[in-house]
């Protein structure tokens, strides 16, 4: 292995958005691209099996107290490893609302409406139910429907249908309102029931592309830059401090969190917070590292007494072993679940242009 080598591109982060950009890059063989990624390969067993704990492979961070939850923290949970935050997710694949694009568009974010991002949609995906104009089944990206739905699932579904929320078979066709099961990021075909992460549908297949470096169990501490630009990483391997070059971009896709830290580690951050911690400014640049908006979850829990459950109780546990078996037989049963199976969309209160400005998730676990 070379270190302090020289690359095209120097992509720090291998998680949904790094994978992608490494493989597509790399497409063209004149194209020299560096990935760095600081958790591991991705491609464990807890991994291919949707159905997991969440605790492996994750950054594990929480939030700072908040003032309008009572000064609670809160969990936030994110990818470590090549794949990122895809392979911990939910699987869910939803493209979100035509109108959230729009109004990104008319706050300055210009290309991101929802007709500008739609031919890559559909050019990164493979749906299990074959192509047409909003679908693709040739794209590296695996949608399929789940193999082996709950009954618990099921009900949920009709009851939004029986209170009147309409059955829509497909939250990524013409319209996004409705109730149903979801869709999900699993393979079908050969590997059927096994997540496809962004790593497993992008990155593993190319991983050995000649002008394809990817270096896990590395820390991107810092980006280099000289004359005001971006010209490479010093990162930690091994407990050795090492440095890549780029010759044209670095990349930062560390991920909502991972992106600004290395940024505010490179000087490039609100300048009093950074002299505050003894890092030299580059760039007083104040938005940077704030504003985090997420979409919090309000849980209403049910209790049920079934038998339908995999999880660490005496049924779960029996359950569980049994669930393996037929998951490593044809991708099927319990463990195939993403838990969060069903869903649906909907408008609450004062909303005229009819968003819609409510999701719910219905997903069963064993305490
Ligand atoms: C629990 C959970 C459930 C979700 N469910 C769904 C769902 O059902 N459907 C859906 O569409 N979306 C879902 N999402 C969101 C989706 O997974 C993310 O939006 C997406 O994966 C983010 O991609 P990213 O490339 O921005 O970051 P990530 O995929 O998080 O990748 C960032 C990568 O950078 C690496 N990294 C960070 N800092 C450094 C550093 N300094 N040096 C080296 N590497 C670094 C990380 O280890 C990670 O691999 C979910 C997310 C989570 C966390």
């Amino acid at each position: 292995m070379e270190f302090d080598a020289k690359f095209d591109y120097v992509i720090v982060g291998g998680g949904s958005a790094g994978c992608v950009l490494a493989s597509r890059l790399t497409e063209n063989p004149d194209i020299s691209v560096c990935l760095l990624e600081y958790g591991d390969e991705g491609k464990d067993l807890a991994i291919r099996v949707p159905g997991k704990p969440l605790k492996s492979n994750n950054w594990c961070f929480h939030t700072t107290p908040q003032t309008h939850l009572n000064n609670r923290r809160g969990f936030q949970p994110r990818g470590q490893c090549l794949g990122g935050s895809s392979a911990i997710n939910a699987m869910i694949y939803t493209r979100g609302s035509a109108l959230d694009y729009q109004r990104w568009v008319e706050q300055g974010c210009e290309g991101w409406g929802f007709d500008d991002v739609l031919p890559y949609f559909i050019k990164s995906e493979n749906n299990v139910h074959g192509s047409d104009a909003l679908h693709s089944d040739s794209g590296p990206l695996h949608v399929s429907d789940l193999l082996s739905p709950r009954e618990v699932s099921k009900a949920f579904v009709e009851a939004g249908i029986a209170n009147g929320l309409e059955h829509n078979q497909d939250f990524n066709g013409k319209k996004l309102d409705g109730v149903d099961l979801y869709q999900v990021t699993h393979f079908h075909g050969e590997k059927q029931g096994q997540r496809c992460s962004a790593a497993a549908a992008y990155l593993h297949p190319v991983q050995n592309r000649p002008n394809l470096t990817v270096i896990t169990h590395a820390q991107a501490n810092r980006v280099i830059i000289e004359d005001n630009q971006a010209v490479g990483v010093v990162y930690e391997k091994d407990g050795v401090k090492q440095t890549v070059m780029a010759r044209h971009e670095v990349i930062l896709s560390g991920g909502t969190f991972g992106s600004p830290k290395v940024l505010m580690l490179s000087g490039i951050g609100p300048a009093e917070h950074l002299q505050s911690h003894g890092i030299d400014v580059v760039v007083d640049a104040p938005e940077i590292g704030g504003n985090l908006q997420d979409h919090l979850d309000v849980v209403f829990d049910y209790e049920v007494n079934t038998t339908d459950v995999i999880g660490i109780g005496m049924i779960g546990g029996k359950n569980f072993f049994k669930a393996l078996s037929q998951w490593r037989k044809d991708g099927t049963g319990m463990l195939s679940t993403n838990y969060a199976e069903a869903g649906a969309f909907f408008s609450v209160g004062e909303d005229p242009q009819k968003w819609p400005n409510t999701q719910l998730h219905f997903s069963s676990h064993e305490w």
